[in-house]
């Protein structure tokens, strides 16, 4: 038989807010941040301001990022215009998502604990195919955006997937399954990683389409090795958080797994996730924490070739679709 020839197998290709992009393109990724985001969850945190958070991504194109991907899901305050125009206005590409959250950021009521699992897939696949819902589907009338979805976002709960998470987790890796779409979910303090791989592929999604959040908020290496080969991604995404750990745990765990030979399989990110966070809205560390104060160090502790691997090869690996866009 013969191979299937380059001219007939479309390149890879990652869905950003201003369009399909070549992932050779996307140079230093965030792994997992926030440009806007509002949740009940956390009180006086929101940020939703075009001008400001423009400054922040201006401080974090400066310090060498290229692309941020930005996990805010539906009904949590995503802004699908305010993306486009912040991504236009500092040439930092800007990869968005659909998907949901936990629980705790859905109070009791809210549509998705009573849609059944297909209307749930049924959002996220248009917003990764058609185009963003423009007010996280509270008027399901309104026109898309213009701009698509390009990775689907997950989260459980501490040490438990409720009835209604389990619902969302079925739904995303349905959605992951009919379009090679990837998933990050947020792993609570770290927890439930190989319950929420379990339900992702029982629902269909390949263990390449998906990646864990907040890992490093459970640095157990040997617990994430064994993620690792399973093919799952790792999200070291609480850098910068200082109430939690130093950044020299973060360090010495990326040093271990790379040792462990799966520095293939590592992300980075600060998920910038409150107002507090933010430097242009009067907090720290900022988006440009990363570069600045915490790539200096993994590459004194790595080198340039395994460091470079893990800000610009992975993610664009992980964040591309294989066949050129959503299926
Ligand atoms: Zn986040």
């Amino acid at each position: 038989m013969e191979p299937e020839s380059a001219a007939t197998r479309p390149a890879p290709r990652v869905v950003t807010v201003t369009g399909l992009v070549d992932p050779a393109t996307l140079g230093v990724v965030d792994a997992h941040d926030h440009l806007f985001l509002d949740s009940p969850a956390l009180p006086g945190q929101a940020f939703d301001d075009l001008e400001l958070t423009t400054a922040e991504v201006v401080e974090g194109r400066d310090s060498g990022i290229g692309t941020i991907v930005e996990m805010t899901p539906i009904g949590l305050g995503r802004r699908p215009a305010k993306m486009r125009a912040a991504s236009e206005a500092t040439g930092v590409r800007v990869v968005a998502a659909t998907g949901y959250h936990r629980d705790s950021h859905y109070p009791a009521g809210h549509w998705v604990h009573a849609a059944t699992t297909e209307v749930l897939a049924d959002r996220i696949l248009a917003d990764l195919r058609v185009g963003m819902h423009p007010a996280d589907w509270l008027d399901p009338a309104l026109p898309p955006d213009g701009a698509r979805a390009g990775a689907i976002k997950g989260g459980a709960s501490y040490h438990r997937i409720s009835a209604s998470e389990a619902k969302r987790l079925d739904a995303i890796g349905g959605a992951s399954a009919a379009t090679d779409a990837p998933i990050l979910v947020h792993c609570e303090v770290g927890t439930m990683a190989f319950e929420i791989i379990e339900r992702l592929e029982a629902a269909g999604a390949r263990p390449d389409r998906i990646a864990l959040a907040h890992m490093d908020r459970n640095p157990d290496a040997e617990l994430h090795a064994d993620i690792c080969a399973r093919g799952v991604t790792l999200g070291y995404d609480t850098i910068g958080r200082t109430k939690y750990h130093p950044d020299s745990l973060v360090l010495d765990l990326v040093e271990r797994l790379v040792a462990a030979g799966h520095g293939d399989r590592l992300m980075l990110g600060l998920d910038l996730g409150a107002r507090d966070y933010l430097r242009a809205y009067g907090g720290g560390p900022g988006l440009r924490y990363l570069m600045t104060a915490f790539v200096p160090r993994l590459r004194r502790r790595l080198g340039h070739a395994a460091t470079d691997a893990i800000l610009i090869t992975n993610p664009a690996q992980f964040y591309a679709y294989p066949h050129g866009g959503p299926r």
